[in-house]
């Protein structure tokens, strides 16, 4: 695994548990608004060892309660399953965050029991995932990644990052339609030096009241979050 950061402690990004996370280098997506934008390439030389990550858990060991496997995207790597299945073996539960490309191996970490709560993010309507995700990514995987996200019984929650210039309402409508009644968040979006695109805008709180307001009408489920 190549993981290029680590948080010993979070208590925000695995709901209800106490936890770390981990940061995997490398994703196939290019979300001009990604925080983790040092990670989207492939290469880093300084890479954090497993053993390090291990030897940390087997520490907290009855401390916490769970690990968050990120990224850049986990499911480029090829031996996730592995992996995840080592810390599911301590004793630990493991959420994974993924941009969804990879359906198969989703699947898989359900069926194997090595995931216990995952979060998906959805960039955009689907037609127009490529100006979020600046690369073709295929909409049919994406389709399926949510199916069977939503058709698990596992924990799970989608998201999206809201960004002015490029999503409005009925956009942010038509992304809460995909996953019907099922956990849903809105994040706005926060500049920073990290963000590759420097022309994106966040949303007022007034407006993100205003969008609360009209999609809580037609998805009681879906959180705006930053208000
Ligand atoms: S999928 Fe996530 S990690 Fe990859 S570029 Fe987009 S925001 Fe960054």
């Amino acid at each position: 695994m190549k993981i290029a950061g680590f948080q010993k402690l979070t208590l925000l990004d695995f709901p209800g548990k106490v936890a770390c996370i981990l940061f995997t280098q490398g994703c196939n997506f290019r979300c001009p608004y990604c925080q983790n934008s040092g990670l989207i390439g492939h290469e880093n030389e300084e890479l954090i060892s497993e053993e390090e990550i291990f030897s940390y858990l087997n520490k907290r060991k009855g401390v916490l309660d769970g690990v968050v496997v990120s990224g850049g995207e986990p499911t480029v790597q090829p031996d996730l399953e592995s992996f995840m299945k080592k810390i599911k073996d301590m004793g630990f539960l493991v959420k994974l965050d993924t941009n969804g490309s990879n359906p198969d191996l989703i699947e898989k970490l359900i069926k194997d029991g090595v995931v216990d709560y995952i979060a998906m993010d959805i960039k955009n309507v689907l037609p127009l995932y490529m100006n979020v995700a600046s690369v073709k990514a295929s909409v049919d995987k994406l389709k399926r990644s949510i199916e069977i996200i939503k058709s698990s019984s596992i924990d799970h929650e989608f998201r999206t990052t809201i960004i002015k210039n490029i999503h409005d309402i009925d956009k942010m409508k038509e992304i809460c339609s995909y996953v019907g009644g099922d956990k849903m968040y809105l994040q706005n979006f926060e500049q920073s030096e990290n963000v590759l695109g420097k022309n994106l805008e966040s949303f007022s709180k007034e407006e993100l009241i205003e969008i609360s307001k009209i999609i809580k009408g037609n998805y009681p489920n879906v959180k705006v979050r930053g208000i």
